[in-house]
């Protein structure tokens, strides 16, 4: 079977093509600046060199029909003919409390998701024009929805709820969902099979350190808490995200520097994080390139960013009476060993004992970082989010199959 993996934005389109026997990407690529007269399509079949085509394309269904003709070109396509695609996964931000794991997308599905696009407008109305544009190319394809927040429903009542009045959570659904959980459930996954134990038998913090960053506490193979919250906003300090603050700045720096609530959103988004701290760069890259060159804002930023992971891994020990296992990922997770470091180096109280050599080692396999001796262990496991979707989606699609003979 091979599955396309789809992940719509507002003006950009991500795919990925899967051969399921094997998992092997017999294709990738994205679409950029849908909507505008210069759209970019950039195509990397593996092994062969990246092809890139500029043209005009205005909207999601355009995009998919480029999409399927650099699939099926003769040149540089990995397929021979369109029907070769059996499936297509989707990346949805938001699926509310009405999806509690990954479906098939009919008709209801698709009426549940606009329902929720009050929740995540700048996410799931760009994913609905995904999954419109490649029914539009491919009616008889099974298309299958994949939520960052699913795998965040299992999180008691006690860690979902904010402390505000209740008829807020009743009547808008104000409550915090959590988000990267195709992440974290990947990572979790992998973590256990490469510890060899049942994934419920660990505590596991699973932290995805990328541009945007998240911690998930899991216990008994369930999310049990994360810092993300009703938004992407909530938790960790991130690249251009504020993370954590208190509730009363919002109201306060609205009134003084006269905000409306369209500009505090893109402030604390897009103008904070890093990015505000160092005055220099959202990408940690960079962010120690310049602590190396005596930039004392950069050190600062890099500096409050690792204390607060550092927070919510002590927090989440906490809330699970115990941790076995740490686990890095996402870009800055499975690439930065100094991030790593100065992480663990303040976590010694739990038993953790970080090997030098192994956090500096490069490598894209999982791994320990920590001495054989720690008490607690700590992993670098690279994600993939797109292989998790191509998975959901082979198996329920299978499972159609199978139910309809
Ligand atoms: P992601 O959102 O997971 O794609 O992560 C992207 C971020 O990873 C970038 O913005 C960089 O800050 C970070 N990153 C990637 N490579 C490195 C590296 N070698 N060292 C430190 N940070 C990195």
């Amino acid at each position: 079977m091979k599955v396309l993996v789809i992940n719509a934005g507002s003006s950009s389109l991500k795919y990925q093509l899967y051969d399921m026997r094997d998992e092997s990407v017999l294709a990738s690529g994205r679409v950029e600046r849908i909507g505008m007269d210069s759209s970019i399509v950039t195509h990397e079949p593996p092994g062969k060199p990246e092809v890139r085509s500029v043209s005009e394309i205005l909207e999601h269904t355009t995009a998919v029909r480029r999409v399927i003709d650099m699939l099926v070109d003769p040149n540089v396509g990995v397929i021979a003919n369109m029907n070769e695609i059996d499936a297509v996964g989707h990346r949805v931000v938001h699926g509310g409390e009405a999806f509690k794991q990954s479906v098939i997308v009919t008709p209801e599905v698709k009426l549940e998701i606009k329902k929720l696009f009050d929740l995540a407008p700048l996410h799931n109305p760009a994913h609905m024009m995904g999954i419109l544009a490649v029914e539009a190319n491919l009616p008889e394809v099974p298309q299958t929805v994949v939520f960052d927040t699913a795998f965040h429903q299992t999180m008691p009542r006690e860690s979902y709820l904010y402390p505000i009045p209740m008829v807020l959570y009743r009547r808008h659904k104000v409550r915090r969902y959590g988000f990267h959980g195709t992440s974290h459930a990947y990572v979790s996954a992998q973590a256990a099979s490469f510890l060899k134990q049942p994934l419920e038998s660990l505590k596991l913090i699973t932290c995805h350190i990328g541009n945007g960053a998240s911690c998930t506490a899991i216990k008994d193979g369930k999310s049990f808490d994360t810092s993300m919250g009703m938004t992407p906003l909530e938790g960790l300090m991130m690249g251009t995200r504020s993370g954590d603050l208190d509730p009363a700045v919002v109201p306060f720096v609205m009134n003084k520097e006269d905000l409306s609530v369209s500009e505090v959103n893109s402030m604390l988004n897009k103008h904070s994080g890093l990015q505000a701290i160092s005055g220099l760069s959202s990408d940690m890259r960079e962010i120690t390139e310049a602590i190396g060159e005596g930039d004392k804002n950069a050190k600062l930023a890099f500096d409050m960013y690792t204390y607060r992971v550092r927070k919510y891994i002590g927090a989440y020990a906490a809330a699970m009476n115990g941790v076995d296992t740490i686990v890095f990922t996402a870009g800055v997770g499975e690439n930065s060993s100094v991030l790593r470091k100065a992480v663990c180096e303040g976590l010694t109280f739990l038993g953790l004992e970080l090997d030098e050599e192994r956090n500096n080692a490069r490598s894209k396999e999982v791994r320990f970082i920590t001495k054989d001796t720690s008490r607690v262990k700590v992993l670098v496991v690279p994600t993939n989010e797109e292989l998790l979707i191509a998975r959901d989606t082979y198996a329920l699609v299978n499972e159609q199959s199978e139910a309809s003979l």
